[in-house]
C-alpha cells in the first residue's frame, strides 16, 4: 500500500495522519501552540511512523491561512499575515519537508477539504464546484476544471460583501471589513448576537441563529454562483454542518437568485449539499495533496 502523510494545521489543534485515500492507518492530535514546538511535534510523529516501518512517500499540509501558494515564490509554503499570535510569516512546508526529507504539498484547509470532497465525497465526478466552510471563519475553495483555483493568492469567499438582512443592526466583526459575509454570519458573529456559542444555545434560539447565518450565506453564494458557475456547492464547518443549516441555504437560494438565469439545477436539493466527509474532509484532502506532491517536482 502506498502511504502518505496528511497534516491539517488548525488554529487550536493539528491533526496528523498516515494513510491513503480515505484509509487512515495512524493518527495523532497535536495542540497548535507556538510554531517551532508544533512543527517539531508534527515531524516527530512522522519520524516515529517511518521508524515503525511505514513507507511514507510525501506529506500534504492543509493549513489555516492566509498562505503563500505561488509555486516558485520565495515565500511558498509560508503562513503570511494571520491574526493568530506568533504565526505570521512562519514557514510551514519548509521545516516539515526538511525534517523528513520528503516532498510536501501545501494548500489552505478549505482547498484541502474541497479536494477531499471532490475525490471521495459530495463532489465526486464534478469538474467545477465550491466547498464552503462556515464555522469560526467562513472560507471557500473553488475547483474549476478539476483544479483548485489559485491566482495571486487563494480565494477569500468569506470576505465578499453581503446586503444586510432587513432590520439587522449588528455591526459585523470582521477586523478588515466589519460586515462582510464572515463578519455577519460566522460562528463568532452568531455568538456575539445570541450571547453564547451556537452549539450551546437552546433549540429555538439555535435554530434562529442557524437560519440567520444560512440566509447570509445564501446571499453570499449568489456572488459565487454568478462569478464561478459551480455545478455544486458543498458546505462544511461547525455551523455549516449544524442541523437545519443546509436546508435553510437551499430554501433561501432561489429567492436570492430571483429566478435568474432560471436553471432548475440551482433549485435542486443536489445543488447545495453537506460535506459527505464531514469533519474529515480536510485531512482526506491533505492526503490528496501529498499524493499530488509525490509526483510533482518541488518548487
Ligand atoms: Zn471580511
Amino acid at each position: 500500500m502506498r502511504l502518505y502523510g496528511g497534516v491539517e494545521l488548525g488554529g487550536t489543534k493539528t491533526l496528523c495522519v498516515v494513510g491513503a485515500g480515505t484509509d487512515i492507518v495512524a493518527e495523532a492530535r497535536i495542540p497548535t501552540t507556538d510554531p517551532s514546538a508544533t512543527l517539531a511535534a508534527v515531524v516527530a510523529f512522522f519520524r516515529r511512523e517511518i521508524a515503525a516501518g511505514r513507507e511514507i512517500r510525501a506529506i500534504g499540509v492543509a493549513s489555516f491561512g492566509p498562505v503563500e501558494l505561488r509555486r516558485g515564490a520565495p515565500r511558498w509554503g509560508l503562513i503570511t499575515t494571520t491574526p493568530k499570535a506568533g504565526w505570521s510569516d512562519v514557514d510551514v512546508a519548509g521545516p516539515i519537508g526538511a525534517g523528513l526529507g520528503l516532498p510536501v504539498g501545501f494548500d489552505t484547509d478549505v482547498a484541502g477539504a474541497a479536494l477531499g470532497e471532490g475525490r471521495f465525497g459530495a463532489a465526486r465526478g464534478l469538474e467545477t464546484f465550491v466547498y464552503l466552510t462556515v464555522g469560526t471563519g467562513i472560507g471557500g475553495g473553488a475547483v474549476i476544471g478539476g483544479r483548485i483555483a489559485h491566482g495571486l493568492v487563494h480565494a477569500e469567499m468569506g470576505h465578499v460583501s453581503v446586503p444586510r438582512e432587513p432590520g439587522d443592526d449588528f455591526p459585523g466583526r470582521c477586523p478588515f471589513h466589519r460586515d462582510c459575509l464572515e463578519g455577519m454570519a460566522s460562528g463568532p458573529a452568531l455568538a456575539d448576537r445570541f450571547g453564547a456559542p451556537v452549539e450551546t444555545l437552546a433549540a429555538e434560539r439555535q435554530r434562529a441563529a442557524v437560519e440567520l447565518s444560512a440566509r447570509y450565506v445564501a446571499t453570499g453564494l449568489r456572488n459565487v454562483v454568478y462569478a464561478l458557475a459551480p455545478e455544486r456547492i458543498v458546505i462544511g464547518g461547525g455551523v455549516g454542518l449544524a442541523d437545519g443549516f443546509v436546508p435553510a441555504v437551499r430554501a433561501a437560494l432561489p429567492g436570492v437568485l430571483g429566478g435568474y438565469p432560471g436553471l432548475p439545477e440551482h433549485a435542486d436539493d443536489a445543488f447545495v449539499v453537506a460535506a459527505a466527509l464531514g469533519t474529515r474532509a480536510g485531512i482526506v484532502g491533505a492526503l490528496a495533496l501529498a499524493e499530488e506532491a509525490a509526483v510533482t517536482p518541488r518548487p
